[in-house]
C-alpha cells in the first residue's frame, strides 16, 4: 500500500517556471491569470509583473 500524496497542479511561476501546487505557499495574479512562487514573489516585491497590481494568496 504506496501513500501517494495528492498534489494538485495548478500551474507554473511565470517568473521561473517552477511548478505550482495547491498545497504550497504560492500567489496569484486574478487579473493575468498566473502563478508566482514565493521566491519570485519576494523578488516582485508581492506585485504582478505582468499589470502590476497585488498578488493574492493562494
Ligand atoms: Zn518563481
Ligand atoms: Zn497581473
Amino acid at each position: 500500500m504506496a501513500y501517494v500524496p495528492k498534489r494538485l497542479l495548478l500551474g507554473r511561476c511565470r517568473r521561473c517556471g517552477k511548478p505550482v501546487y495547491k498545497s504550497d505557499e504560492a500567489y496569484y495574479c486574478p487579473r493575468c491569470n498566473i502563478y508566482i512562487c514565493p521566491i519570485c514573489y519576494a523578488k516582485v516585491r508581492g506585485r504582478c509583473p505582468i499589470c502590476l497590481s497585488d498578488l493574492k494568496t493562494l
